[in-house]
């Protein structure tokens, strides 16, 4: 595992955009949500959302949650999808808490259009934050401006497998079922 500084992260991108296979049109996106992606950083799926490794993260363990459709806006996101995906990044926020993380930001950050580090597709970012000094501030881990993760040949796929197993070890234990609070009124 390497830190790649913004320059070296936008051409690394830029490659990975180049190998996209063309019925994504581009998405990266997209094409995250169907495994197409190489190497491929799968961790755990549900009906209408991925959860992946980020190839490009800002801390190790980073990970994104990712529409399965390609959905630019929240206005195009249907409620079932925005709440499995919340679902999932709940999930994944509870797995980096008990491997160690102080705290967890949860960010769909969105675009309106693709730019070099965004991308117009629904997403949640679930990152790790490992540190409580000025490093940790939302400005400096939701930025390029430190540079991004880079795992090495094996390291990620290794890595998302291992998160995958961690997500095994508490399953959700949210029924579905609301609960009116014997409190109301
Ligand atoms: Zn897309």
């Amino acid at each position: 595992m390497r830190r790649l500084d913004k320059p070296q992260a936008l051409a690394a991108l830029a490659e990975a955009r180049a190998s996209i296979p063309p019925q994504f049109r581009q998405c990266v996106m997209c094409a995250l949500a169907a495994s197409a992606m190489k190497p491929n950083l799968f961790i755990r799926e549900t009906e209408h959302a991925v959860c992946v490794l980020n190839a490009f993260g800002s801390m190790p363990s980073d990970m994104l949650v990712v529409a399965k459709r390609h959905l630019p806006t929240l206005a195009e996101v249907p409620w079932e999808v925005h709440e499995d995906m919340s679902r999932l990044a709940w999930e994944a926020g509870r797995v980096l808490e008990r491997r160690g993380a102080k705290r967890v930001y949860l960010a769909q950050l969105g675009s309106p259009a693709d730019i070099p580090t965004s991308y117009a597709h629904a997403h949640v970012h679930v990152i790790p934050v490992t540190t409580t000094d000025e490093s940790a501030r939302p400005a400096v881990v939701l930025s390029w401006s430190s540079g991004v993760i880079a795992y090495d040949p094996g390291e990620g796929e290794a890595l998302a497998a291992s998160l995958a197993a961690s997500f095994q070890e508490s399953p959700s234990t949210v029924t579905g079922t609301f609960r009116r609070s014997k409190f109301r009124d």
